[in-house]
């Protein structure tokens, strides 16, 4: 068992981690995408509400605020559950409309993509949204325009960006902390948590990696990042990992499956360790502290070619 309060004497001071929820129902994740059309969307019963309101309730315990990047299409369908994060001092930020991936989209079908979702969520919140999160970290060198339409639509910053080898997703090349991707504007990108092992970057700053392997990886690899690179993480989630009774989709690819369902018992009390060890806060606060030490993004030449 962990500790169950921040150790005092903790060398953390000023760093603030970035925490972040991706708001998606149990049946629009990445790993079902090929067996559950969009189309049966609307015709499965619904659980996001409840596990949105469960992980309030979490950070409530430890007092921490946190950004909650929705999708377009949840937030149309549950305008009270926005409003209650909203209520809850908690950022509402944007997850694009219905999870399609970046790299599967024109620049034009992305422009249109996050707009309307941006106004769906402005329109149930209330307040303004500046950040925006790519659907599976899906901006990386197939989509070098991905970060001018979103400046150009006025995000202040994304965090859409895994800096690591995946087989699902991931930009290696990329910086490992915040950078500026455009010479021409202020807005900053907060890549995923990655620390080093053995001289190789592994991804640290969440979803099924928290999950799966033991709690002591991800403290190891938080305070590698605050304590020894001084720097803060950025660590996310999901709702439907906080709800084990979630139905089970029988029928998708083995690997699917245990990515999804491994540790959903024990992720409420992982995270409930998590956000008590360490410092946390919105997604925008650490963008505005991130600000001035990002650095313009330079790429090695392969992956120069890539944005010329
Ligand atoms: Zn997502």
């Amino acid at each position: 068992m962990n500790a169950p309060f921040p150790d005092p004497s903790s060398p953390l001071p000023g760093i603030v981690n970035g925490l972040s929820v991706d708001v998606e129902d149990w049946f629009q994740v990445g790993a079902f995408e090929n067996v559950i059309a969009r189309g049966e969307w609307d015709s499965i019963k619904t659980r996001v509400e409840d596990n949105v309101y469960r992980v309030i309730d979490l950070f409530a315990e430890a007092d921490v605020s946190a950004t909650f990047f929705t999708l377009g299409w949840v937030a149309k369908r549950h305008p009270n559950m926005i409003r209650r994060i909203v209520d809850a001092g908690h950022e509402i930020a944007s997850h694009g409309y219905d999870h399609a991936r970046v790299f599967t989209f024109t620049r034009a079908e992305f422009a249109e993509d996050i707009r309307k979702a941006r106004a769906i969520l402005e329109d149930c919140s209330g307040v303004a949204v500046t950040g925006y999160r790519a659907p599976s970290f899906s901006i990386d060198g197939r989509t070098p325009w991905a970060f001018a339409e979103l400046a150009e639509q006025g995000y202040a910053y994304s965090s859409s960006v895994a800096p690591v080898v995946h087989d699902h997703y991931g930009w290696p090349e990329a910086p490992r902390f915040a950078f500026k991707p455009l010479p021409w504007s202020s807005m900053i990108e907060l890549p995923v948590t990655t620390a080093i092992l053995g001289g190789r970057r592994v991804a640290a700053g969440g979803g099924g990696f928290f999950r799966v392997l033991p709690y002591g990886f991800s403290r190891w690899a938080i305070r590698q990042v605050n304590r020894r690179e001084g720097r803060p993480a950025m660590f996310y989630f999901h709702p439907w990992e906080v709800d084990p009774d979630q139905p089970r989709v029988g029928h998708a690819p083995l690997r699917s499956r245990f990515r999804h369902y491994t540790g959903l018992a024990r992720m409420a009390e992982k995270l409930r360790d998590l956000v008590h060890e360490f410092r946390w806060g919105r997604m925008d606060l650490v963008a505005h502290r991130e600000a001035a030490r990002a650095e313009p993004l330079v790429l090695p030449e392969r992956a120069e070619d890539a944005l010329a």
